[in-house]
């Protein structure tokens, strides 16, 4: 919504020709969109109304606050301003009379029953409520293939998740869902056989008319068309979305694999089909942790396989990225060593020791940029610690 609100703003605010004209008001219902300092950056506090002397940069020279909102006159304005004192003056390490006013002042309220002036409901006062690890040394920790991804990649954005912080599915999201689907029900199925299913299936999306769901649906389409390409060149499915459930040392591996193809030789190859725009390298291939994970799953016989089948690899298939055709990224086959131990054996063990740890890291990567949690995590300016 933030990101749809920025949007709008620059289009209202790049309209003007001459002068524009911000406002906004502030009250114990509202506050100004900080977008308002977008427009005239603040500057110190002690900035009084108009004065002249903003220090605002190049292309906003010229442009004043032209008015100045003190703390509003409720409760928790009054609430503020003691707070502000209070902390400006022990900021100094001086605690003058206004400090020991507003001291006063908040104790007072306090006993009055606002919440606000209790030192304890502050944000950033409370101690840390517990140090102890999510998970005791001899719990199983179940771990999915994609959280294997996550957590390794970056372990406070999976903490964070785990907890809730996802954004909801989109509609792009809701389309890639649709054509792993459609590849389900017809895993070997012509050009034809998926337009059709497409077809049949594209009003469960619910999207209104418009120019976003034409767009859509000329991308589906696309989609549908690299997806029936692969088919067509595709090893015979000998399963399609099979679960499997292993352990691997202290974690309970779980998951579904879009599908298992027939290698030769006892072997199979496995297929994670991915709709999404950005395409992993060939580098990043050889060590996904993902395709790691399905192939420990497969040599560890966790699918409905004939005993002893090994993994002969696994690719991820790309459906919905900018290359004219589909495209293939490959991990070569796991061939684990006689005792079992493999490198994505590690990595899945490595992924539940830090998913039953207390602490996560954040960790900067490629995927910052489109990170649901940015706005919580240290690293990113957003999301910076704001109080001591
Ligand atoms: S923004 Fe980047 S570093 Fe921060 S939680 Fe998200 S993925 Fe991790």
């Amino acid at each position: 919504m933030l990101a749809d609100e920025l949007r709008a703003f620059v289009v209202a605010t790049s309209r003007a020709a001459r002068r524009l004209l911000v406002t906004a008001v502030e009250d114990s219902e509202d506050s100004p969109s900080v977008f308002c300092d977008l427009v005239v950056p603040p500057t110190d506090p002690g900035d009084g109304p108009g004065d002249g002397d903003d220090g605002i940069p190049g292309a906003l020279e010229g442009a004043r606050r032209h008015v100045q909102v003190g703390a509003p006159l409720d409760l928790r304005g009054l609430v503020a301003a003691a707070r502000s004192a209070l902390v400006a003056d022990a900021a100094r390490g001086d605690a003058g009379v206004a400090a020991r006013e507003a001291a006063r002042l908040l104790a007072d309220l306090g006993e009055q029953g606002v919440a606000e002036a209790r030192p304890e409901t502050w944000y950033g006062v409370a101690p840390v409520s517990s140090v102890a690890p999510l998970r005791s040394d001899d719990e199983t920790v179940t771990v999915s293939p994609s959280k294997v991804e996550t957590v390794t990649t970056c372990a406070l954005r999976w903490s964070l998740e785990a907890a809730g912080g996802t954004a909801p599915d989109a509609a792009h999201q809701s389309l890639g869902t649709l054509v792993h689907s459609i590849a389900e029900s017809a895993p070997s199925g012509s050009l034809t056989d998926l337009r059709a299913e497409l077809d049949r299936r594209w009003p469960e999306l619910a999207l209104p008319d418009g120019w976003p769901s034409r767009q859509l649906r000329r991308r589906a389409d696309r989609m549908v068309e690299k997806l029936a390409a692969y088919l067509a060149g595709a090893g015979e499915a000998v399963l399609v979305e099979p679960s499997f459930d292993v352990t691997v040392g202290r974690a309970r591996l779980r998951g579904t694999i879009d599908r298992v193809e027939d290698a030769g030789e006892g072997k199979v190859r496995v297929v994670d089909l991915k709709t999404g725009r950005r395409t992993a390298t060939k580098a990043e291939g050889t060590e996904h942790p993902q395709l790691g994970a399905y192939q420990l799953a497969v040599e560890a016989g966790g699918l409905d396989l004939p005993e002893g089948t090994r993994s002969a690899g696994a690719q991820l298939v790309y459906v919905g990225s900018t290359h004219v055709g589909h495209a293939v990224v490959a991990q070569p086959a796991l061939d684990p060593a006689p005792d079992g131990s493999s490198w994505a054996r590690d990595l899945v063990q490595d992924a539940a020791a830090t998913m039953a740890s207390s602490t996560f890291t954040a960790r900067q990567n490629g995927l910052c940029e489109v990170c649901p949690v940015r706005r919580s995590c240290p690293v990113q300016p957003e999301g910076r610690k704001v109080v001591a």
